[in-house]
């Protein structure tokens, strides 16, 4: 045996091993479907190491045509492999962060027209709807038919009737404790009297690592920092939730500089049984979570002296996603999420502003723009049809982007009782991170090439419309052991 047949079943070892850690993977991550083509892919990378020292045996890689087999082998495979690993342009867009979506004048958004706001502030026959819907006509008779449907969530839980109970008692369980946190005095923190009237000095590089580090210790998975750019703020309060209604349609000012933007990990399991109450437990659990930290980091600001503002799901002063974009998290995808290396859009995002001076993160190229411009699966599996499914983006108010269309997404909610998130669940980016799949988002961050074989291999072993999965039994929605 010479090196060079050596190496060869080595290479070939090492295929069949990754196949076979796929195939556990897609046990594991009860992908039925999956597991079967994971199954006869290991069975084909198997067969090819067990052919391979057949052929050596017999002494094959002895002879003239062996070896030049070996050879045409070799020169095949490093050439994939350079073809799937090579660092391809980068782009430059996504560098920019949100500077790079901006294509013209981009007016800030009014929280009052937001459907969240329009759905549960706005009440038949006050002030406020009155002046609302003269201001906005157009969304007067949408809106009216909405509410028929009950509000955000509409009837909780309505597509797992008659078993959704134990699932909305859960959401509205973790439903609590942002509105628990939603009072003036707690998302924007005076100090503690201790601290009153001090400011620790502390150099911007110092503080980004406490703050961060902090974060981190309080659950957050993704920690990084901006500078705001106002765009992005709310222009006006729209959301009301302890009838401060002397606070709607105020106008939000830009007072603070920084932003410290976090995201936690969704349960691969929960939201993989989306559009299922499962999911909707998953969501609100993730936003009590995030008003957790964000309202501990606030409180922590406060401490040392600086002025803070928690971001959280019962008050925003800005639009996450964009923010986020901004921090590094991640990039747009098409399906209206931030879509971050680590877990895909499987994140919920949190944030508190600040004047504590901070050292900002770049923004990030992992390819998203690249590979929903050729997945598509969101706006094919949406039952809505709110994504839109065109090669690119628009310019929508200013700055470009696949523009979710959030009044069709929103009754859909209305209808089946929960926040969906098929979406979110069908994305190749959500898969848990196992190791093969660690490998493949290694691979399509860097690798346009890359980007295009594991879209289509996504649909061939997951489908182009993937079902949803069974939850865990203690968030069971079918209820089959019930009878
Ligand atoms: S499903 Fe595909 S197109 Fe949609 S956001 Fe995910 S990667 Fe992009
Ligand atoms: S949440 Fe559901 S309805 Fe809304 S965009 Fe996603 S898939 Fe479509």
């Amino acid at each position: 045996m010479t090196v060079v047949t050596i190496i060869g079943a080595v290479g070939l070892l090492v295929q069949a091993v990754i196949g076979l850690s796929y195939f556990i993977s897609c046990i594991w991550e009860k992908e039925k479907r999956a597991t079967v083509f994971a199954f006869l892919q290991f069975l084909g990378m198997s067969a090819l190491f067990i052919f391979y020292l057949h052929l050596l045996r017999i002494g094959f890689f002895d002879t003239n045509i062996g070896l030049g087999i070996l050879i045409a082998g070799y020169v095949v495979v490093l050439l994939v492999v350079f073809l799937l690993v090579k660092r391809t342009a980068p782009n430059q867009r996504a560098l920019k962060g949100t500077k790079g979506l901006i294509a013209g004048e981009v007016r800030r958004h009014d929280e009052r027209t937001q459907v969240f706001a329009r759905n549960r502030s706005l009440r038949p026959g006050s002030e406020q709807y009155k002046a609302f819907y003269m201001k906005y006509p157009e969304y007067e008779e949408y809106d009216r038919r909405r509410r028929q449907l009950g509000g955000p969530l509409g009837h909780p839980g309505a597509i797992d009737r008659p078993h959704q109970g134990p699932n909305v008692a859960a959401t509205l369980a973790s439903q609590s404790i942002p509105l628990h946190l939603s009072t003036s005095d707690a998302f924007n923190p005076e100090p503690h009297p201790e601290f009153k009237g001090k400011r620790l000095e502390l150099s911007p590089e110092e503080a980004t690592e406490r703050v961060k580090g902090y974060a981190r210790s309080r659950g957050a998975d993704l920690v990084g920092i901006t500078e705001i750019n106002p765009l992005w703020l709310y222009s006006h309060r729209g959301e009301i939730f302890h009838e401060n209604w002397e606070d709607w349609g105020k106008e939000i000012k830009v007072k603070h500089n920084y932003a410290i933007v976090f995201a936690t990990e969704m349960s691969f399991e929960m939201v993989g049984t989306g559009p299922h109450s499962p999911t909707m437990i998953e969501s609100m659990g993730n936003y009590a979570q995030g008003a957790y930290i964000a309202t501990q980091l606030a409180h922590f600001v406060a401490n040392l002296g600086y002025s803070a503002t928690a971001s959280h799901l019962r008050h925003y002063d800005a639009l996450m996603v964009p923010l986020a974009v901004d921090a590094g998290l991640g990039e747009l995808g098409r399906l209206g999420y931030l879509i971050t290396k680590e877990f895909g859009p499987r994140v919920r995002v949190g944030a508190v502003t600040t004047d504590l001076p901070l050292i900002p993160d770049k923004p990030v190229d992992i390819g998203v723009e690249d590979f929903c411009r050729i997945c598509k699966k969101c706006a094919v599996c949406c039952p809505s049809s709110s994504i839109p499914p065109e090669k690119d983006q628009t310019v929508v108010n200013g700055s470009l982007r696949w523009k979710l269309n959030e009044e069709t997404c929103f009754e859909y909610w209305g209808k089946i009782g929960t926040d969906c998130n098929i979406c979110m669940r069908v994305c190749p980016w959500s898969h848990a991170r196992t190791f093969p799949h660690r490998i493949i988002v290694a691979l399509i961050t860097r690798n346009r090439v890359a980007r295009r074989i594991f879209s289509v291999m996504d649909d061939i072993f997951y489908g182009k419309r993937p079902r949803s999965k069974a939850s865990p039994n203690w968030a069971q929605f079918n209820m089959e052991r019930a009878g």
